[in-house]
């Protein structure tokens, strides 16, 4: 089966490959000639990850799936949420984000957050599914770890006395949000295939 994938992140589409492994063949826009930015201007994570795969939907009339995740934290009323990747403005980069989450949760002991990853997956006009994928945990004082990218040196999941970046690629996927909701796309996918 064929699937197009609302990515241009070549990492992502690695991870997608490995996780749904034999039997998907996954494409991008890119390979279909579409290089354009997919927009993603809604209010929610729900919303975003719809948008994006109702875009592709509406283009190409292909099965496809698009992905959108964000940082929510409990103390800043679930900020920064669906606007994780330009938190610090339009040309933030990680680092700028993550000084501003941790300048925000200042003097704040409360710091329980959670990654969210929501996948929509659209088959046809009349089959969309919804797959969720979350990690718990808190956001630290400090940051620590090189691996990873975006929040990871500050976020402490639970159960691990380590930030995500500190974990190797492999334990991160196990645990993360985006693995979570791709393994569950993937059951999904490999149910329909064997009915
Ligand atoms: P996206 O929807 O996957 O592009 O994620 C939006 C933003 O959330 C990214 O720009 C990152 O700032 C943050 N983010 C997403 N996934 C992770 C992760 O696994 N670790 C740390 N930050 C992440």
């Amino acid at each position: 089966m064929e699937l197009l994938f609302a990515t241009a992140n070549s990492h992502k589409l690695q991870e997608a490959r490995d996780i749904l492994g034999q039997g998907f063949n996954i494409i991008t826009p890119a390979s279909l000639g579409f290089t354009d930015e997919i927009p993603e201007t809604a209010p929610t994570l729900e919303e975003n990850s719809l948008m994006k795969a109702s875009f592709l939907w509406e283009r190409f009339r292909r099965p496809c799936f698009a992905d959108d995740t964000g940082l929510v934290v409990d103390s800043l009323g679930g900020r920064p949420g669906v606007y994780s990747a330009r938190y610090a403005g339009p040309e933030a980069d990680s680092k700028k984000n993550t000084a501003l989450l941790l300048k925000e949760l200042n003097g704040i002991d409360e710091r329980k957050a959670r990654f969210v990853t929501i996948i929509t997956l659209i088959l046809s006009d009349k089959e969309i599914l919804l797959f969720e994928g979350r990690v718990e945990g808190s956001i630290a004082y400090t940051p620590s770890g090189s691996g990873g990218f975006g929040y990871d040196p500050v976020f402490l999941p639970d159960g691990y006395d380590k930030s995500l970046a500190e974990l190797s690629p492999k334990e991160k996927n196990i645990i993360s949000h985006r693995g979570v909701a791709m393994r569950e796309l993937s059951a999904y996918l490999h149910s329909l295939n064997s009915r």
